[in-house]
């Protein structure tokens, strides 16, 4: 798959429970290296489950590919000789995929766009159907590319796929009503109150979003890459579709209306059920099957919805015990695995550090040693 490959890396992967989607329950594969997102994703899920479950729904799948036209004279007059043109120029491109017609997909729609006075872009959206279409598109962008250097010996500077996929978005809902969000005596109401403000921050301060969209994508990516799609393809859809309106705000929004909270989550999800590496990696296909899915849409649908199970569950703990208290088991674990542990002492040196208070790597480290020396002691004093 990869060039001057030595070996293979390999990361965990775990389930998430409870979800509830479009009145289907799923199993949700996540590959991550980071400890306590799969139980907040489960968390998340399973507040919003008993409130219902999630409705997701998606828009189409058109991926919009780019030809950059440069050293344009008179960039009014070239738009209009494109549009002229745009009927055969969409059917070039699908001439250069033809399987993808058949499937349904192919060229839809073409775009220009002045970027600067000797800068045009066009903009061509592609129905891609069960891919991600990164590959499929370039080559019919490619193809187009040659024939308007062919038909109007225009300069064409790149042709590539954009990743800000705004054609192809994913939407989900939750209704919560407030008595599911008591937590530690302090009731729901209260706890709602705090999680729509917290929305709100992400809404108006840049240094909250990003850290409350990082949350989002803590969910996400790990779907991501337990269905075999390109993460980096989804994380800069997601933040290009953050910044939409000029400023950098939070994915999601969470407001209150009649004794519910209602959380809500929009973003491009590109993703493919076929093509890329899904059909080379094994485990891709396991994931696709215990997840029970049977398309992209399907796809979109949990992965988004992960996202917002994924904030509720962050913001929840921050709004009420923090974030650290859920975080600590499980840090402390990766602070032990690291300081040498096997699988056997793990649970011992983790209770030791919290009696301690300690949080540190280099506790970790003296705890293990002490508790391998009594354990030594302990097994000669009893041959
Ligand atoms: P592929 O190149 O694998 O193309 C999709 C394949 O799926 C085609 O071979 C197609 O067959 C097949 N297919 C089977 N059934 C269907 C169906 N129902 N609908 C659509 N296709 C079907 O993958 P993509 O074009 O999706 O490209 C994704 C890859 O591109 C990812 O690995 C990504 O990392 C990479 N990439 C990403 C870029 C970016 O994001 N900027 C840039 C460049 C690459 P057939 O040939 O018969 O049509």
């Amino acid at each position: 798959m990869i060039e001057n490959y030595i070996t293979d890396y390999s990361y965990p992967e775990g389930i998430a429970f409870h979800y509830l989607v479009n009145n289907k329950d799923y199993l949700v594969p996540m590959v991550t290296e980071e400890p306590s997102v799969i139980a907040a994703s489960s968390h998340g899920a399973s507040i919003i489950a008993k409130a219902g479950g999630f409705v997701a729904s998606t828009s189409e799948r058109l991926m919009i590919g780019q030809i950059i036209l440069e050293n344009v004279e008179d960039s009014k007059k070239l738009i209009l000789e494109i549009k002229e043109l745009t009927k055969n120029l969409l059917s070039v491109a699908d001439r250069a995929h033809p399987s993808l017609k058949r499937r349904g997909g192919g060229a839809r729609w073409l775009k220009t766009r002045i970027l600067a006075k000797d800068l045009v872009a066009i903009d061509i959206a592609i129905d891609v159907q069960e891919a991600m279409g990164a590959n499929m598109i370039n080559t019919m962008l490619e193809a187009v590319a040659k024939k308007l250097e062919e038909v109007l010996n225009q300069q064409v500077l790149m042709s590539i796929l954009s990743n800000y996929a705004t054609e192809c978005l994913a939407r989900t809902t939750c209704k919560i009503p407030f008595e599911l969000l008591s937590r530690n005596g302090i009731a729901g109401e209260i706890i709602a109150k705090k999680i729509a403000q917290a929305g709100r921050v992400a809404q108006l301060d840049t240094y909250r979003a990003a850290t409350h969209n990082k949350g989002i994508m803590n969910g996400i990516d790990a779907v991501v890459m337990a269905s075999g799609n390109d993460w980096r393809a989804i994380e800069s859809g997601a933040h290009a579709y953050a910044a939409r309106n000029g400023q950098y705000r939070g994915l999601s929004t969470w407001k209150l209306s009649g004794g519910y909270l209602i959380g809500e989550l929009e973003l491009p999800l590109p993703v493919g059920f076929v093509g890329g590496s899904i059909g080379i990696v094994p485990l891709v296909s396991i994931n696709q099957k215990l997840m029970k899915i049977t398309s992209a849409r399907e796809l979109e649908s949990i992965i988004v919805s992960v996202g917002l199970a994924q904030n509720l569950a962050a913001l929840l703990a921050l709004v009420s015990e923090g974030i650290q208290k859920g975080h600590m088991r499980l840090q402390l674990k990766s602070l032990v695995i690291a300081a040498g542990a096997d699988a056997t002492e793990e649970d011992a040196i983790v209770d030791r550090m919290l009696q301690e208070g300690k949080r540190d790597a280099d506790s970790a480290k003296k705890i293990l040693r002490d508790y391998r020396k009594r354990d030594k002691n302990d097994r000669s004093q009893l041959e």
